[in-house]
């Protein structure tokens, strides 16, 4: 439900408030332009969860502040953590979308997983986030709040360190606002988080690509191919027929070229369609020539699409061939498969079914376990 202030006005979400209209604000509860930087301080780096615990606030200002802004535009519907230490948050949303973000825990990594539309209107045909389309773009503000919820899990010791935009949506259909959170996430006076450590993946939107490679910034870059050829992709990737993969592949060397980062090239491996050596040979000869990193990712199962994860052996035997062309393979590791950790997963279950997403592992609800990994 929307939250309403005494005059019946919807509440502001602190983050997607412009700092003109905050100062404004201030002066006219007699407080000095700086103390927008204060509060923000509190929120992205001090971890305050209400307006009441920034306590150098005149006392005054904390009461005055919950009853025209809410410091949260986004209310955790669901907190789960998986056996191998994942952490996943289904947020709602102040109209009731709901959206997913994923905390994945390697050693001393500690990446945030986010999300950039509620659904995704790019219809790849294995992903869940797509499913029913989209519904609309995220705020700034609710791109952003997603790092403060998951790096408020992490114990006072620990940070986030990497940020990867793999979660639902298409980032670059929602480019403006991502640049607007990254900006913050990048900030020392923000986040603080490096632009090396954030990844951005993308369906491959040619005309996005060049526009955040005329950036210069050095997010890196990940581009999902998924196939080998026009005709595969186009089935596996609709949005293909009308930009084709030499667009793309121009579009990602463009970005290297700018940039000077190394592209990723994201492959789902589904069993029997794509995971073929044939298309291995393929796919070696498409990035031939290039700096190109291949990330492929076996299949995670969705319920009611008919696509698998192909058997272990055949993965294997899809890395080394690509291997021996040259290229530098990485596979994913699954994580939080207990907790449908993949993207739109965990949104889905919930809006097909009140009870708990997943079936099996430990699914405990946050705020009562404590993080056990240092
Ligand atoms: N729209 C962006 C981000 C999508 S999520 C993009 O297309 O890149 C990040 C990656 O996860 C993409 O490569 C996406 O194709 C992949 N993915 C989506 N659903 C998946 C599933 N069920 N199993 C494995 N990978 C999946």
């Amino acid at each position: 439900m929307v939250a309403f202030s005494s005059g019946e006005q919807p509440m502001r979400a602190f983050l997607d408030v412009p700092d003109d209209e905050l100062k404004s604000w201030l002066a006219q509860q007699g407080q000095p332009p700086m103390r927008a930087r204060q509060i923000r301080r509190w929120l992205l780096q001090a971890r305050a969860e209400t307006f009441e615990q920034m306590t150098d606030l005149p006392q005054a200002l904390r009461l005055e502040l919950p009853r025209t802004y809410s410091l949260f535009g986004t209310r955790i519907d669901r907190a789960l953590h998986a056996t191998d230490g994942t952490n996943k948050l289904l947020l709602r949303l102040d109209d009731e979308n709901l959206i997913e973000c994923v905390l994945l825990h390697e050693e001393d990594r500690h990446t945030a997983c986010i999300s950039t539309q509620v659904g995704c209107g790019m219809g790849c045909v294995f992903c869940a986030s797509g499913l029913n389309g989209v519904a609309r773009n995220l705020t700034p503000g609710e791109i952003l709040e997603q790092l403060i919820r998951l790096r408020n899990l992490l114990p006072d010791t620990q940070r986030l360190t990497h940020v990867v935009v793999m979660g639902m949506g298409e980032p670059l259909a929602n480019l403006d606002a991502l640049l607007a959170a990254l900006a913050v996430t990048t900030d020392r006076h923000g986040l603080g988080l490096s632009a090396r450590h954030i990844t951005i993946s993308t369906v491959g939107l040619p005309a996005k690509m060049r526009r955040l490679a005329e950036l210069k910034k050095q997010y890196h870059l990940a581009v999902s191919l998924h196939a080998p050829n026009d005709a595969l992709r186009t089935r596996i990737v609709p949005t293909n027929e009308k930009t084709g993969l030499s667009e793309i592949l121009a579009a990602a060397d463009d970005f290297y070229a700018q940039t000077g980062r190394q592209v990723t090239y994201e492959y789902v491996l589904l069993g029997g369609l794509n995971d073929r050596l044939e298309q291995a040979e393929e796919l070696a000869r498409l990035l031939r020539g290039r700096q190109a990193h291949i990330n492929l990712i076996p299949f995670n199962d969705v319920e009611g699409l008919p696509y698998r994860r192909p058997a272990q052996g055949a993965v294997t035997d899809f890395v080394n061939r690509l291997r021996r062309q040259g290229l530098v393979v990485h596979v994913r590791k699954r994580k939080g498969a207990d907790i449908d950790a993949a993207c739109g997963q965990l949104r889905r279950s919930a809006l097909s079914s009140a009870v708990p997403a997943s079936s099996g592992g430990d699914l405990v609800p946050l705020g009562i376990p404590p993080l056990t990994r240092t």
